[in-house]
């Protein structure tokens, strides 16, 4: 057995960030799942502030 590698999901994460470029507009990408909160990390690639908004991707 390999060691437990985290695994990776397919996420869609939306930038919160009032007056970013990229507020409310979802990415489709794949996160790691971390076993500790936050679950999926992730960070706008416009403002650079974390995303607040990571759901499954559909
Ligand atoms: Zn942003």
């Amino acid at each position: 057995m390999d060691e437990d590698e985290p695994t990776v999901d397919m996420m869609l994460a939306t930038c919160r960030t009032p007056g970013c470029l990229m507020e409310g507009v979802g990415q489709v990408a794949p996160f790691t799942a971390y076993p500790t909160p936050p679950t999926y990390r992730g960070w706008c690639a416009e403002c650079g502030k974390p995303h607040t908004d990571i759901v499954p991707a559909p």
